[in-house]
């Protein structure tokens, strides 16, 4: 007999369960019912493509025991089973890493469903059992395995007897506590009943003996128990069931057996689709983002089943990139069972139900963002960078798709807008569709470049996060309304001032001739600004770059040094201009000076980096003295 030790995760994650608070712990049946399904898929999988083996239905079920007097639980399943390898690998160690930093995040959460998320699911047995042992057959060798644990020390592997291929899992049930019963778990009523809650749906018969009163032979009125092998789950997956026999609950329910999320699902979407191509698809749109939603390490797709039997736990090609949130399955009876991974790109089927399930949710999504604003709010905050993404991918092919679900921060209604909602109350005067960028609403509320434009009473959208503009971008426009940036050259209004501003930028031209040649490399012009009230300068931009492009391109690791053109714009109005003035006028230094000054706070306001900190303070030491 060999013992060996936990993989450090694993133990931390036991002992985690152990000492569980989780006020369900009844939860661990339906993980190892689902292990017990699972093993049993992958034979009959297995048999659909290996000549040598036959899948006969009845020879395959999942049989529940309980022995009140050891007080012992079994999960007796005819799947696959394990080689010893697998024993080790798969019971000793937790496979995806993550599991734990994502626990202590949650730490506070008590009643978390972690259980199982990251394929903790059979540990889950040691919130009620002392001692588990697994004894199993695989398919493939003809050595069956011991292994037992009697938890966070460590485990035991030994060679064992054994006719049958499969595995049979035994649980010596906790002594019961003050606050705790583990004896309900041998109650043949309860055992039914979390069943039924849990693993109703489940496609293979789970056996249990029942007590059942038969009336006795001869005798009326009178009655006697005997014990049955029963099936108690009704074995229907749930997708096949009507929508109207299913409450909201189930389908929650299912979302939580499945471990799609760890929470409440915001929507679901049950389809039965009858058309070209017949298929069954139970989605889920989560309302919180899974811990590693926006890295590399996020993998998008639905379960996909052909004819209910699981063929892909992730099938990627069903879900676009702008709804690579969404959870959920897909059983088909027109699929192949044995497509491979190459054929499913090409496949006319998988293709078409794809496109339907792209449909399906946008319209589910626009429903909600129509008749549960708070809840699509709530949805939004999580993916809405995600669906700008898909605005801006592939050159804006899912633009039309997706322009109607995105939302900006409004200067007015101090909340996330529609497009439709901005153009729906844009003055009839009003040209473009404003926005502002800048790292939060408060800095980019104190823009000097939104003063001119707010005064116009036109309303602004204001842009934090760094997909924003490249989206706009590419959409190019809403409802024939083009996107304007505040701080871009032209900004559509008044004509007047346009006038003024620019008999002022002649006046004024030999000093800002001066100031573009104190500032040669740095900015493309200056010129009198027709957008400041208050504040004596800021920079705009000319031509396709702005400035907060510039910001979000050269932070990227493959750096092009793509540069906007700058504008340094002055106020003449403000009583800085005269200071400026005067200095051209009779003293170079002086106006050498302001000249840097001003350019280095139009770029502190724009969020950019002064080239030469110690520079611009030693400037304005010598302006204060
Ligand atoms: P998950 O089921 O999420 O992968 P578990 O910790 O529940 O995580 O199980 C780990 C692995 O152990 C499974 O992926 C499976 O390979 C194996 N396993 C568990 N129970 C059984 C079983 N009854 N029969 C065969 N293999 C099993």
């Amino acid at each position: 007999m060999e013992k060996k030790q936990f993989q450090a995760e694993s133990k931390r994650l036991l002992e985690l369960m152990i000492n569980s608070i989780y006020s369900q712990k009844e939860v661990f049946l339906r993980e190892l019912i689902s292990n017990a399904s699972d093993a049993i898929d992958k034979i009959y999988y297995r048999a659909l493509t290996d000549e040598s083996l036959t899948f006969e239905k009845d020879n395959y079920y999942i049989k529940i025991e309980s022995n009140k007097e050891k007080r012992t639980l079994r999960i007796i399943d005819t799947g696959v089973g394990m080689t010893k390898e697998e024993l080790e690998n798969n019971l000793g160690t937790i496979a995806k890493s993550g599991s734990l930093a994502f626990k202590s995040e949650h730490e506070l959460e008590e009643d978390y469903d972690i259980i199982g998320q990251f394929g903790v699911g059979f540990y889950s047995a040691f919130m009620v059992a002392d001692v588990v042992t697994v004894i199993s057959k695989p398919l493939d060798s003809e050595e069956a395995y011991k292994w037992e644990s009697k938890g966070a020390d460590g485990y035991t592997i030994e060679p064992f007897e054994r006719e049958q291929i499969g595995t049979e899992i035994t649980l010596q049930l906790k002594e019961n506590t003050d606050d705790e019963s583990y004896d309900e778990y041998l109650d043949e009523y309860r055992l039914q009943e979390i069943i039924k809650k849990y693993s109703d749906f489940i496609r293979y018969p789970i056996k249990m003996d029942v007590t059942v009163q038969q009336p006795k032979e001869g005798e009326d009125n009178e009655f006697e128990e005997h014990v049955e092998e029963q099936i108690v789950n009704s074995m229907v997956p749930i997708w096949r069931k009507n929508r109207n026999e299913l409450k909201t609950e189930d389908y929650e329910q299912f979302y939580n057996e499945k471990h799609y999320g760890f929470d409440k699902p915001l929507k679901h979407i049950h389809i039965h689709a009858d058309g070209m191509v017949r298929y069954q698809a139970i989605l889920y749109i989560p309302e919180t983002k899974p811990f590693d939603y926006y890295t590399q390490e996020y993998e998008k797709g639905l379960e996909l089943y052909a004819n209910s039997v699981l063929i892909m736990n992730k099938c990627a090609e069903l879900l676009p990139d702008h709804f690579s949130f969404v959870k959920g399955m897909v059983d088909s009876e027109d699929l192949s069972l044995n497509i491979s991974r190459e054929m499913l790109q090409h496949d006319r089927q998988l293709n078409i139900i794809a496109k339907n399930i792209n449909r399906r949710i946008k319209n589910e999504l626009l429903q909600l963002l129509k008749n549960e604003r708070e809840q699509y709010e709530k949805f939004y905050e999580a993916f809405g960078r995600q669906l700008k993404y898909g605005v801006y991918s592939e050159f804006g092919a899912n633009k039309d798709d997706l322009q109607d679900l995105i939302m900006f921060y409004s200067s007015k209604e101090k909340k996330q807008v529609t497009l439709e909602e901005y153009v729906s109350r844009m003055p009839e005067e009003q040209k473009y569709i404003y926005y502002a960028t800048g790292d939060s609403y408060d800095r980019i509320e104190k823009l000097p470049q939104t003063e001119v434009v707010a005064e116009e009473g036109y309303e602004i959208l204001y842009f934090t996060e760094d997909i924003d503009e490249f989206a706009i971008k590419v959409l190019m426009n809403y409802d024939e309304k083009e996107f304007r940036s505040v701080s871009s050259g032209d900004l559509g209004i008044d004509s007047d001032e346009e006038e003024k501003t620019e008999t002022e930028s002649k006046e004024h031209e030999q000093l800002f001739e001066k100031m573009k040649e104190l500032l040669a490399e740095k900015v493309k012009d200056v010129r009198a600004s027709k957008r400041l009230r208050s504040h004596p300068v800021c920079l705009s931009s000319d031509g396709e770059v702005t400035i907060e492009m510039e910001k979000v391109l050269s932070a990227m690791p493959d750096n092009q040094n793509v540069k906007a053109e700058k504008i340094l714009e002055i106020n003449v109005e403000h009583d800085v201009f005269q200071s400026l003035q005067s200095a051209f006028d009779s003293d170079k230094d002086k106006f050498n000076l302001y000249t840097n000054i001003l350019y280095n706070q139009a770029l502190l306001i724009e969020g950019l980096q002064v080239q030469d900190p110690v520079e611009f303070t030693n400037d304005i030491c010598k302006v204060l003295v």
